[in-house]
């Protein structure tokens, strides 16, 4: 029964971002049992609108049978089939065409991995890879910007701009560089700004530009707090890295497939990177796939010189994560997935209108398509933060949790409390609506608390 499961859990099973103590002597909180549509189903009968995709993946919603399908026909075809050594597989093949076909500008072909650190890790090889290729090979280093999240591998995990990520021994890759830089001030050139710490520019001239391979950003900062890059700004960076002979990659781990109400995060400010990291919404989370999108130029050096790239994963263009992936992108656009995203941002911002106005913590709210968040502020209009002992998003969401609707926060920088709602793609009008009424209960609760 689920006593046993709980037990055995707390026992066996070591789970990802390892918890503290507390966490783990209580066991899991929710064994997910079943899903449908935007609601997940747990172990105990309970139903919870998964308000986050469960991990900014399940794009689709929950019970897609046709997915199912997909998988189920094509692993009782060809389960697997090595993509090495000059062998290929047909949903691989088809994929590729596809994701190049919608992805901007010149990208022109992709490398397939299983997820987003493993396509971060292959993107910054690449970029090393193809400076080494030019005659360049002192262009090593990758910098990244404060609060991004690229992944868990040593090196996606060292790029990461969150330090609770990469603070234990042993486990940083040197030739990674976090610039004291911010989506929110940096290049466009306001060092007046209270938050200004310094910016890209600076990093690049203190390590000198022949000593970068390459720059690393998210078009919207996702785990580290919901930050949305500001208008100009992504251009701002790819000028400063053509300037420089630096390539741009964008991570579109979570932005890519229709997020933020485009195609990919780039889109919303017409930007081409060079290098283009994506997995999550490839297959709304129904199997394991990821890739690094390259442009014309890299592509081409890659194949025009006899060097071999030592770098490959077992399940590389794994045809069942692909024929997974090309049903799911067949489906978003005969749905018209993105362009509802686009619709249901109205709908939050709405509703977050309705929450500022009728709760005065309530602020700096910020949607775009469907990845949105919410702060919650001691004084809104002084911006002042809560103190420190009130973990003000946390008891919102653990609100929330009790009427049934899981959220995310980001609050572990110092006064920051941040609530992330980035709820399935498929997400209706009337379920924006129900997870807007459910915050403003959860609000007041956290109100009533407070006095
Ligand atoms: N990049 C971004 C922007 C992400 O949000 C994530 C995961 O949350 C990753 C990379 C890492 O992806 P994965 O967990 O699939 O390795």
């Amino acid at each position: 029964g689920i006593d046993q499961l709980g037990e055995w859990d707390k026992k066996y099973y070591l789970h990802p971002t390892t918890v503290p103590k507390t966490f783990s002597d209580n066991g899991p909180k929710i064994i997910f049992t079943e899903g449908n549509g935007i609601r997940v189903k747990d172990a105990k009968g309970d139903t919870y609108i998964d308000g986050v995709s469960m991990l900014w993946n399940v794009n689709l919603g929950h019970g897609q049978k046709e997915l199912a399908d997909a998988a189920y026909e094509q692993m009782t075809t060809l389960a697997y089939g090595s993509s090495f050594y000059g062998y290929s597989n047909e949903p691989a093949i088809r994929l590729a065409e596809k994701v190049v076909s919608i992805a901007p500008g010149d990208l022109s072909a992709i490398y397939f991995t299983s997820g987003g650190s493993e396509s971060n890790d292959t993107a910054f090889k690449l970029a090393r890879f193809y400076w080494h290729l030019k005659g360049r090979k002192g262009k090593k280093k990758i910098i990244s910007i404060t609060n991004s999240y690229h992944g868990a591998t040593v090196a996606a995990g060292t790029a990461t701009g969150i330090d609770a990520f990469h603070n234990f021994a042993g486990s940083r890759d040197i030739d990674i560089l976090n610039a004291k830089a911010h989506l929110t001030n940096c290049e466009l050139g306001d060092k007046s700004d209270p938050n200004y710490e310094g910016c890209i520019r600076d990093t690049i001239e203190k390590e000198g530009s022949e000593a970068i391979a390459a720059v690393i950003m998210e078009p919207v900062q996702g785990a580290g707090g919901i930050h949305i890059a500001p208008d100009g700004y992504l251009k701002a960076v790819k000028d400063l890295c053509e300037e420089n002979d630096i390539l741009f990659i964008m991570d579109e781990v979570i932005c890519g497939f229709g997020r933020t109400g485009k195609i990919f995060g780039s889109d919303n400010w017409d930007i081409v990177p060079d290098l283009m990291s994506v997995a999550k919404g490839i297959t709304s989370g129904y199997s394991q796939l990821g890739g690094v999108l390259m442009s014309e130029e890299i592509r081409n050096t890659l194949v025009q010189y006899d060097q071999i790239l030592g770098h490959g994963f077992t399940y590389s263009g794994h045809p069942t994560a692909c024929a997974v992936g090309l049903k799911n992108l067949e489906i978003i656009e005969r749905d018209k997935i993105v362009e509802n995203a686009k619709n249901m941002e109205k709908e939050l911002k709405k509703g977050f209108k309705y929450l500022e106005d009728n709760h005065a913590n309530v602020a700096k709210s910020r949607a775009l398509g469907l990845i949105s968040a919410f702060e919650l502020q001691a004084d809104r209009d002084a911006d002042l933060p809560f103190d420190k002992s009130i973990r003000a998003a946390a008891i919102v969401a653990e609100e929330c949790y009790k009427r049934k609707l899981i959220l995310r926060t980001a609050d572990f920088e110092e006064g920051k409390n941040i609530v992330a709602i980035a709820p399935p793609l498929i997400t209706k009008k009337e379920d924006v609506e129900e997870i807007i009424n459910i915050i403003d209960d959860a609000v007041t609760a956290f109100e009533n608390k407070l006095e």
